[in-house]
């Protein structure tokens, strides 16, 4: 029998409090559905570990996070913590480029039962993923930009051909295993081609990506009318391939029209490696309170789950992502269930017990 060994980071503020309920979850269904196990070991880094010690995230944890089968990672970063020089304290950046995790994937999926934010009845039914490419792009330079005199700051977008080869490989692929479900097969371009020569070089690269994918069909938006596209009639889409810091703006959209930060999860995946997280921060305000959502955590762990039984051809993996999956569908569906996130009374525990349940069934 298959063993994933699974590292865990929880992290800072409600990422240890999601955390451990996931893990619990994870056991379950592993106990449920049989096939694989799960071998799970603790690691420590954040703003929280360096405050104590000095260092945010050690070597020999980089290390241990590298040989796991997979990463599962709750939030990081604090913002009364920074490194001496005011740099955000983010192990989960430097995790994307070491391990050169080039593919960020963001399905916005609506949940039925979760208060809808666009009043049109399709939402309900909303099911797109956005592939945001995580290593390079507009934050390639995050530590490097250059400040002349008090006068001119610049940062430098850089976009290269071999990333952008895997990404488009990847989104295509990703379309093609969701055709089989039934969805339409599209994978759209988003990017400022029409401006800037390094988003024409990136959709230039698309093209040529997409002759090797002729079952996809393709498609292009600017930026900016995808912007529109995503709250006017974002039930038309299907795979979305952008840039880093493009994708970092409309994930954030795309997660409002699904609920908002804590229903929304996340893989950056690269070609052997991957970390799976939600994509909200460690949201200090509201640590302790017992208040934080789990979803996007648990549903992270189920694209894990997916992932791992698709790299590693392990179809029990996959039943247990969508048990996983399913029972937080189920655990919403009769609208009783309102995250206090969107104005309900459901906490961390609600919500877990919640889902607990639907598993149990
Ligand atoms: P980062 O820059 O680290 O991604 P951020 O500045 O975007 O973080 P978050 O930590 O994601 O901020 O929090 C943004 C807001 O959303 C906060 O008010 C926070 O309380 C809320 N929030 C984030 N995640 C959750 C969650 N899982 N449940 C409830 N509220 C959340």
């Amino acid at each position: 029998m298959k063993t994933f060994n699974i590292a865990v980071l929880p992290g800072d503020g409600i990422g240890k409090e999601i955390m451990p309920i996931t893990v619990e979850l994870l056991k379950q269904v592993e106990s449920g559905t049989g096939g694989y196990r799960l071998c799970f070991y603790d690691l420590e880094a954040g703003a929280d570990l360096y405050r104590r010690t000095g260092e945010a995230f050690p070597e020999e944890t980089f290390e241990a996070a590298s040989r796991a089968d997979a990463i599962l990672l709750g939030a990081m970063g604090l913002p009364q913590i920074r490194y001496s020089d005011g740099r955000e304290i983010a192990p989960q950046l430097d995790l994307r480029e070491r391990l050169q995790l080039y593919a960020g994937l963001r399905p916005i999926k609506a949940i039925p039962g979760i208060p809808r934010i666009l009043a049109d009845p399709r939402a309900e039914a909303l099911d797109l993923v956005i592939v945001r490419e995580s290593t390079e792009g507009l934050f390639s330079y995050r530590n490097t930009g250059d400040e002349v005199d008090d006068r001119i700051a610049r940062d430098t977008m850089v976009i290269t051909r071999p990333v952008c080869e895997r990404l488009f490989d990847f989104s295509f692929q990703l379309a093609r295993r969701r055709k089989a479900g039934g969805k339409p097969g599209i994978v759209t371009c988003v990017d400022k081609a029409n401006v800037l020569s390094s988003f024409a070089f990136f959709r230039k690269i698309f093209d040529e990506r997409s002759r090797r994918h002729a079952d996809i069909k393709t498609a292009y938006s600017y930026i900016d009318a995808m912007a529109l596209r995503m709250v006017a009639s974002p039930w038309d889409l299907d795979v979305l391939v952008m840039e880093n810091m493009f994708g970092d703006i409309i994930s954030d959209l795309g997660a409002a029209l699904i609920g908002g930060m804590g229903m929304a999860p996340s893989g950056d995946i690269g070609d052997s490696h991957a970390v799976f997280q939600p994509c909200h921060g460690s949201a200090p305000d509201i640590a302790g309170s017992g208040k934080a959502n789990p979803t996007a955590m648990f549903l992270s762990a189920a694209l894990m789950l997916r992932w791992l039984a698709e790299c590693h051809d392990v179809q029990d993996a996959a039943r247990g992502a969508d048990t996983l999956q399913q029972s937080v569908e189920a655990a919403f569906r009769a609208g009783e269930l309102i995250p206090f996130e969107l104005g309900g009374q459901a906490g961390t525990e609600a919500i877990y017990t919640a889902v607990r349940r639907q598993m149990d069934r």
